[in-house]
């Protein structure tokens, strides 16, 4: 981060009050952490290093096996995806996208000036009640491509300037991807991968990654096994445990969020957890997870943008957007937490609602 952004953040904190001054005196804005002033990373990007080591096509063949009894996620449906069935997810052998493009609207360190270089895939194997991209999602919008296609939507990403390849939805093409990185990187591809998941991850599957992901940005939605199997289309109870099992090995394979020289991030976690009416994520048990399980410099985003989306108008307790008190408890939880490197939308965010009230 810039000087600039961090006195500016910092004089947003202090123009608070109460807890505000003491969010600003807790330095929650770390940024990107030590690579910022061009500090040399792991190699970059991952992939590239892993097929110069010869090992990266073992690696796309070991995935796609794993299609003919597909235990790619926790759902574990063990069809044949390479014959043709499909599972929870409805997705056969080819990887389905809704579009590709670039996203202005992700974090700041993965939009930097030219922005995210998104590729969302249809289908899910979560599928939240409450999904905010359902049409995608749920009702799997979108075409079938081959793994050249999908090469060549990355590589149409980097010409346009994109910081990085934002892969929205992997968790159930992960093998397809992996084909798909191969081919772009022998036609000159070498943007960073940003692994941008639910967090409904199977840790075998996470552990292939290793490697050839240098950005991890998954969600932790939920801390509760209950809430987690009220709030899906399909029980996903084992959501939470899951979960947290794939962010620690995430962690472990990339660290904290490092940057280059102009803030733009190029290696390690982002988690996501938005925050729901009635404390229905467990925010609190959140931030002290994160704390606890993985750093308090892990870069968290907060996120205040929850909506009445899909079927979430058929339960009670989710049936209404938050109230500004909402977010600044979660807000306070993570100072609480001693979580020190909070997204900036998110503290400002914070700081508009604290004007409100
Ligand atoms: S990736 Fe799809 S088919 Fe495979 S286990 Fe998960 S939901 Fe089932």
């Amino acid at each position: 981060m810039t000087m600039d952004r961090r006195s500016f953040l910092k004089n947003l904190l202090l123009a608070g009050g109460g807890a505000l001054v003491s969010l600003a005196g807790g330095v929650l804005f770390k940024g990107c952490g030590p690579g910022e002033e061009g500090e040399p990373v792991a190699p970059f990007p991952a992939y590239e290093h892993l097929e110069n080591e010869g090992r990266l096509a073992r690696r796309v063949e070991e995935a796609y096996a794993i299609l003919g009894a597909c235990t790619l996620c926790p759902r574990r449906c063990g069809v044949n995806r390479r014959s043709g069935e499909r599972g929870f997810c409805r997705t056969a052998e080819r990887a389905v996208v809704y579009s590709h493009s670039p996203h202005f609207g992700e974090e700041l360190p993965l939009v930097g000036s030219n922005g995210s270089g998104t590729i969302f895939f249809s289908n899910c194997n979560l599928r939240c009640v409450f999904c905010q991209n359902y049409p995608i999602a749920h009702e799997g919008w979108g075409r079938e491509v081959s793994d050249a296609e999908l090469a060549q939507m990355m590589l149409d990403l980097q010409a346009r300037g994109c910081h990085n390849i934002n892969l929205v939805t992997p968790t159930h093409v992960m093998p397809n991807i992996l084909g798909a990185v191969r081919i772009a990187l022998n036609n000159g591809l070498r943007l960073p991968l940003c692994y941008n998941t639910s967090g409904y991850e199977h840790l075998e599957a996470v552990k292939m990654l290793e490697g050839i992901v240098d950005i991890y940005l998954p969600d932790l939605k939920f801390m509760d096994g209950g809430e987690a199997e009220r709030y899906n289309d399909a029980e996903a109870y084992d959501y939470p445990g899951k979960a947290q099992k794939a962010l620690v090995e995430m962690h472990r394979q990339v660290g904290d969020l490092v940057c280059d020289g102009r803030g733009i991030a190029r290696r390690g976690l982002m988690v996501r957890h938005l925050v729901m009416p009635n404390r229905v994520a467990g925010t609190r048990e959140f931030v002290h997870w994160v704390a606890e399980h993985l750093s308090t410099d892990t870069y968290v985003n907060i996120m205040a943008q929850y909506r009445v989306e899909y079927r979430a108008f058929e339960y009670e307790r989710i049936a209404r957007a938050i109230t500004p008190q909402e977010f600044i408890e979660a807000m306070e939880w993570a100072e609480e937490a001693g979580l020190t490197n909070l997204d900036e939308r998110s503290l400002q965010q914070l700081q508009r609602f604290r004007q409100r009230t």
